[in-house]
């Protein structure tokens, strides 16, 4: 039996009203409609909303345009920019149980997590502080006595970043610092499900001193609010997470004017399990990759290839486990699986179980929703005699269900994992250093964990291969994606090669 944590109802919680920022104000869009977002693991409205129209997404743009060439942020020094930062890395801190509270009620996300998330994201915007300091050119001594070639970092210009419901806060963690650090100004969209922290964000941006325009921030849909920022001719590089084909949508309308893209697209992410693992750690690790932040995540270990030997002992030890997690209230501490996002994805999610039974999937866990009285929840899933080819196992089903498949030999695992169109993570579990490296080499995936399963770091890169997106983010050479390279070839001394000839 699943363990539940039935919603306390919100009581008198006052519902909170949000509007936009553009230029340093906090206007109301142009048309004066709202959005309201009801909270998943309680069915009450919890946040209003301005909603932006496609000329509230113009002057925002507008906004960040004259702020970037007009404005100091660009021209200030590293030293100065870093030191926002850093005072805005404080304020996130300070300001943690807040924002986690808004992401919980919003996203359905257990808080407990989104507290931890919270920290995440504050270190993001200390070490992106760090780098500021950090972005250098080079500088080309050796090019002959006539020439010196210096090569400058620039900021590319206005940066649109557009972020999915799942991590509200820390995905916008993962992209506005870098951005700011290199000196850029940007006009962010989050997702109409999860606005609110974001906006939040905006106010201690504000108070951190980060000068008008320079960060703007807008709430509306996707193809209202987001669409002209990926397409006006004023933006210089759109930065998206989302679904893939969103992702592929915003590249296309970013081609009109040749901008530059950085996308954080899906996953289906492989775990390869051999017979030598230790499979106590294993089967932990299973549970956690799967119904974490109810399997609604890009990372989620939805995907488990099990060696045949051992694919009955562990599924079972999974299906116990499963049992044994708390699903319920966002709020609970205890909780460990919250809300699905919507109804209408609670169906979608639902719909694949079924799919996957109809074609001879067997449910060893869970398989069907939650009542728990409000909101909407599903039962942590999980399915065994899946095969390759079911959409179950080449799909997102972003919610929390777990696929096994099983393998004879490593090469046949290898060919499983590559075998569909997403390549964001993997990970291999054995006690053979070889077996982990042959995996970790020959899997086509952004981050490939060994013996673990969803640790990151600031320090690591992460993103996709193949359709699971374009560049990384986070890492050393985070900063450098949101620059322009600029070439100064000098020339030094009196000039003897003439073209015409003398
Ligand atoms: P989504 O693609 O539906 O929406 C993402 C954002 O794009 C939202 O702000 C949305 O309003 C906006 N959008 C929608 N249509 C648009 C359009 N036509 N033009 C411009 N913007 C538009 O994704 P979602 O449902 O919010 O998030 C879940 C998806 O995000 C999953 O596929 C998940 O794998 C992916 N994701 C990836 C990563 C990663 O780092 N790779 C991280 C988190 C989530």
């Amino acid at each position: 039996m699943t363990v539940l944590v039935r919603p306390k109802a919100l009581g008198d919680y006052k519902i909170r009203e949000f509007r936009m920022l553009i230029d340093g104000q906090w206007a109301d869009g142009a048309e004066g409609r709202t959005i309201e977002r009801v909270a998943p693991g309680h069915g009450v409205v919890v946040s209003r909303y301005q909603a932006a129209t496609k000329a509230d997404a113009e002057r925002a743009i507008a906004a960040a345009r004259r702020a970037f060439e007009d404005g100091p942020w660009a021209r200030m020094t590293a030293s100065e920019r870093s030191l926002i930062l850093l005072r805005a890395a404080d304020m996130i801190a300070e300001r943690a149980d807040e924002l986690a509270f808004l992401d919980a009620i919003e996203s359905g996300k257990p808080i407990s997590q989104a507290r931890g998330e919270l920290a995440g994201a504050a270190d993001i915007w200390r070490y992106a502080a760090a780098l500021a300091r950090e972005l250098s050119g080079e500088s080309y001594n050796t090019l002959g006595e006539g020439t010196l070639g210096v090569v400058l970092r620039e900021p590319i210009g206005v940066v649109s970043i557009i972020t999915p419901w799942n991590f509200p806060f820390l995905i916008v963690s993962q992209k506005l610092p870098f951005a700011l650090a290199a000196g850029c100004t940007t006009v962010v969209k989050p997702s109409e499900l999860t606005s609110a922290s974001t906006l939040v964000l905006g106010e201690i941006l504000e108070a951190a001193g980060v000068p008008a325009g320079v960060v703007n921030i807008i709430v509306g849909t996707g193809p209202e609010a987001g669409a002209p920022l990926t397409s006006h001719p004023d933006v210089d590089m759109v930065s998206f997470t989302g679904s893939t084909g969103v992702g592929r949508l915003t590249m296309a309308n970013a081609a009109q004017t040749l901008k530059k893209v950085s996308l954080e697209l899906g996953g289906k992410n492989p775990q390869i399990v051999f017979p030598d693992a230790n499979l106590d750690e294993f089967v932990d690790a299973a549970v956690f990759g799967a119904y974490f932040n109810a399997g609604e995540c890009c990372n989620a270990g939805s995907r488990l290839i099990l060696h045949r030997d051992i694919a009955d002992e562990v599924t079972a030890r999974i299906a116990s486990l499963s049992a044994k997690v708390k699903v319920g209230d966002p709020l609970d501490p205890e909780t460990q699986v919250g809300a699905i996002i919507t109804p209408q994805h609670l169906e979608k999610i639902a719909g694949y179980v079924s799919a996957a039974s109809n074609d001879g999937a067997t449910v060893a866990h869970g398989g069907a929703p939650l009542d728990l009285g409000m909101g909407q929840f599903m039962t942590p899933t999980i399915l065994s005699a899946v095969k390759p080819e079911m959409a179950v196992a080449r799909e997102e089903v972003f919610g929390p269900v777990l696929s096994v498949l099983t393998f004879e030999t490593t090469e046949e695992a290898i060919r499983i994992a590559n075998s569909i169109d997403y390549g964001l993570s993997a990970s291999v579990w054995s006690r053979d250093f070889d077996t982990c490296l042959t995996i970790g080499r020959r899997v086509r995936a952004g981050t490939i964990w060994m013996n673990t399963f969803m640790d990151g770091a600031a320090e690591l890169p992460f993103g996709g291969y193949r359709q699971s997106g374009l560049g990384r983010e986070l890492g050393r050479h985070a900063v450098e994606d949101y620059t322009e390279t600029k070439t100064l070839n000098m020339h030094i001394g009196e000039r003897t090669n003439w073209w015409v000839p003398r």
